[in-house]
């Protein structure tokens, strides 16, 4: 196995761009496992440490421009205010030591549909970063998990970062495990509320083939929400809502049954976790976040 070190970022993508075969690795922490159980013997390793970039992230007026390579912790540390639905996701990432190694672009590059990062960044909004010596392009988040563990990269294509919008709502994120730490999620449900574009998002983890999002129970309740002035009222939402919300969530899963859970099970949970995620949502948006957003 050749070990390639890259400098810059253009030497990294000359790198991918010779030898398209080539695993990067970041954090290690997928990359790693997989080769120590040979699951995986690539010809050619690219370590990507090298290259200070990818752990940068910078504020801009609508979005945080988050760096392939920023680990959970810095997310969770710095980033609560502007991304508090991944800031919760990471914080249900394994381990302290695997949350310093491990972020986002290594999340993305696995695309296992158990990964933390992603029902966070459907339900934010967010738009991938990816480069070759071709250029560089933006992927919609909807678009980039194309199957089981697949993604939309080229294969001379690497994630430089990941664009997500800031929040200007409530987010939370809910995830169902057999236990609190180190554990792989047998689902989970991020949401945010746009109260800005008064709509409301959502993504399912590991129910489904690939994450997704709740398409059909956005819709309701974003139909809902509108028809009821619920948005300029701030009033609670009317449990019959709630419910059809939680039901149509549940709806949207395609889950299997597994070592970690049946795919009944799955579908139950995520009902539970969409009427859940919702209450706590709203009742944020009910208090402070709604008063400091003017929306009343
Ligand atoms: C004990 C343990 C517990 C874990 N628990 C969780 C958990 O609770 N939740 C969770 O979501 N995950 C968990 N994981 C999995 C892993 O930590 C995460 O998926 C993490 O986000 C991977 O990031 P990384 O930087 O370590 O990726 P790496 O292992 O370096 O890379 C992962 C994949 O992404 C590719 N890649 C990395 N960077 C780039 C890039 N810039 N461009 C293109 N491709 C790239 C690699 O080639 C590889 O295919 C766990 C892992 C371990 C070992």
């Amino acid at each position: 196995m050749d070990f390639l070190r890259p400098a810059s970022w253009e030497e990294a993508l000359a790198a991918k761009a010779e030898h398209p075969t080539a695993v990067p690795i970041a954090g290690g922490t997928d990359v790693m496992v997989e080769i120590n159980f040979d699951h995986r013997r690539p010809g050619h390793l690219m370590d990507l440490n090298r290259i200070g970039e990818l752990s940068e992230w910078q504020v801009g007026p609508d979005s945080v421009r988050l760096g392939a390579s920023v680990p959970y912790s810095a997310v969770m540390e710095n980033l609560r205010t502007e991304l508090p639905g991944l800031a919760l996701a990471s914080h249900t990432v394994a381990s302290p030591q695997i949350r310093n190694r491990g972020g986002v672009g290594g999340n993305l590059g696995t695309a296992s549909p158990a990964g933390d990062a992603h029902p966070a960044l459907l339900a934010a909004g967010a738009e991938v970063e990816a480069a070759s010596v071709r250029g560089t392009r933006m992927i919609p988040i909807d678009d980039f998990y194309t199957g089981v563990k697949r993604n939309a990269l080229a294969p001379d294509e690497l994630i430089r970062a990941v664009h997500i919008r800031k929040a200007d709502g409530p987010q939370q994120y809910s995830k169902v495990g057999t236990r609190n730490a180190m554990v792989i999620a047998v689902c989970a449900f991020g949401l945010a509320l746009h109260p800005g574009s008064r709509t409301v998002r959502t993504g399912i983890g590991s129910a489904a083939p690939t994450p997704v999002r709740a398409k059909e129970a956005e819709d309701f309740l974003n139909a809902a929400l509108e028809e009821g002035g619920f948005w300029e009222s701030g009033k609670i939402i009317t449990p019959s809502v709630a419910k059809q919300f939680a039901q149509l969530a549940a709806g949207a899963c395609n889950p299997i049954d597994d070592v970690r859970g049946t795919a009944a099970y799955r579908r139950h949970a995520v009902g539970i976790m969409a009427r859940r995620t919702l209450g706590w949502t709203w009742e944020q948006y009910r208090g402070a976040g709604r008063t400091l957003e003017g929306a009343a």
